[in-house]
């Protein structure tokens, strides 16, 4: 089974999505990648998820990724004696470490570190950013704000400090039970929430322990800041629109996804965009124009993966919304600009011989009517690099390491197919004709393009660039050994 389109689509799991059929029929509407959000759900449910996920994997025989979301350092204000109270313009409202439950004059905020960070003149969003309070004066337990604007505040309700670099780890108690719940389960990678510098990467890598990748929301405007350190870190980047537009002016976030999406593609590097992309399809079976525009526009920015949230985990319509992400790929992927705005894109440091190999890989597919490139890659490594290219054929990536098939379905244009290893290049150069046929790829006629290294199945050694026929018969008449 073959996707028709480069880009991938992520749909998040949840109550609307939990059991074999409805995720099954996400996977054949066009989802590549399930995400488990740790933010909702018991460990019973992500372990249930994670199953049928993986049953769903053998039962189609393709490789799928799960990414699993720690939910990160996130502030939350404590209880309401009423549930709930009303803050008006003007008031004053106060944040402290009280236990007592909260009133229309203060609550508690149970992070002693953030009392230590605060400053006067700091600001606190808070419920996604409706309301907003301003520090007047602040002690070691307490923050006397000015109510900017106001709004209904209720019981933990999450709390967004944008302007302090919080003294936070990277990791709360809960993210690290959750880590160690997650790579045990088997995921492919683990989404790390709220990171503010490249040392929460590595924190979390140490805990990983080499069992998932690891892919860096950013959604702070620290992480803005320290953009290139933490995509040097990383594995994959997260544009997190939603917090991200709570935290910085939201006119401030279309610049910074094609800001993130470029330096991604530079570095090699996936990156989903995500958040609100297809957001009324939650109650309504067709998206907004602008919804579809929205998606539209970071498939030609050359995103590697668009992403659902409450659209599939909790909406009405998980397979439509999944449905429409799949037609616009198709759609803008189709139309000529697109390979004019990625072909312009091109980039990045290349210095390797695996660059010098893809790249004219690449080549060979503008100049020829060759039908597929099927890279060898044992890490995962030159797949990436063949992606970067953006080549206008379909890219197989061939790898007898199934971690690494999971986690480039990910990325850009990567068919992953999981092969027996190879130690002569005859062999790798069948096996790559045969899994070209056999997916749909190429025709006995057709000619496809094979990189592989040698010594055989050693990472990082991409040195041998063939173009080979498709008919088996002359294969084994012109192959050297
Ligand atoms: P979330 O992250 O859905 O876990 O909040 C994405 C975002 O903030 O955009
Ligand atoms: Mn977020």
């Amino acid at each position: 089974m073959r996707r028709l389109r480069n880009v991938k689509i992520v749909a998040t799991l949840g109550p609307a999505s939990n059991d074999y059929d409805m995720i099954r029929a996400l996977f054949e509407a066009g989802a590549d990648v399930f995400r488990l959000n740790m933010s909702h759900g018991d460990h019973a449910e992500i372990g249930e998820r994670h199953k049928i996920i993986r049953q769903i994997e053998r039962d189609t025989g393709r490789p799928i990724a799960i990414l699993a979301d720690l939910q990160g350092p996130k502030l939350r204000v404590g209880t309401f004696a009423n549930g709930e109270e009303e803050l008006t313009e003007g008031q004053s409202f106060r944040l402290d470490l009280d236990e007592a439950e909260g009133d229309s004059s203060r609550v508690r905020l149970p992070h002693r570190e953030i009392f230590e960070a605060l400053e006067p003149g700091a600001h606190l969003l808070v419920n996604d950013g409706k309301i907003k309070l301003r520090v007047k004066s602040c002690g070691k337990d307490h923050a006397d704000c000015e109510v900017l604007v106001g709004g209904t505040i209720s019981n933990r309700k999450g709390v967004n400090v944008p302007d302090v670099v919080l003294p936070l780890a990277a990791l709360s108690e809960k993210d690290r039970k959750d880590l160690e719940f997650v790579c045990g389960l088997g995921v492919d990678w683990l989404a790390l929430s709220f990171v503010q510098r490249a040392a929460d990467v590595a924190e979390a890598r140490a805990l990983a322990k080499g069992r998932a990748a690891i892919l860096s929301k950013i959604e702070k405007p620290a992480a803005v800041k320290s953009f290139e350190e933490i995509l040097e870190v990383s594995d994959g980047i997260m544009v997190a629109r939603g917090d991200l537009g709570v935290e910085l002016p939201v006119q401030n976030v279309p610049p910074i996804q094609k800001r993130l999406v470029r330096k991604c593609r530079a570095a090699a590097k996936p990156v989903i965009v995500a958040t609100q992309m297809l957001e009324s399809m939650i109650e309504s079976p067709m998206p907004t124009r602008a919804e579809v525009s929205d998606v539209a526009t970071a498939i030609y920015e050359g995103a590697d993966a668009v992403m659902l949230s409450a659209e599939s985990a909790a909406g009405s319509y998980p397979i439509e919304a999944v449905t429409t992400m799949n037609n616009v790929a198709l759609e803008v992927e189709s139309d000529a600009t697109y390979y004019n705005i990625i072909d312009a894109s091109r980039g990045g440091d290349k210095k390797t011989i695996a660059d010098a190999i893809v790249s004219a890989a690449r080549e060979i597919a503008e100049t020829t009517p060759i039908t597929a490139i099927c890279c060898y890659s044992q890490s995962g490594t030159t797949a990436l690099l063949v992606a970067r290219e953006r080549p206008h054929v379909p890219i197989i990536a061939m790898t007898a390491v199934e971690a690494t098939a999971r986690r480039l379905c990910l990325s850009w244009g990567l068919h992953c197919a999981i092969t027996e290893e190879v130690d002569r290049f005859k062999s790798a150069v069948v096996n790559a004709v045969r899994a070209a046929i056999a997916e749909g790829f190429a025709q006995p006629e057709d000619n496809i393009v094979v990189t592989a290294g040698v010594p055989f199945n050693q990472p990082g050694t991409t040195n041998i660039l063939r173009v080979a026929p498709c008919e088996e018969r002359l294969i084994f008449k012109t192959e050297p050994e």
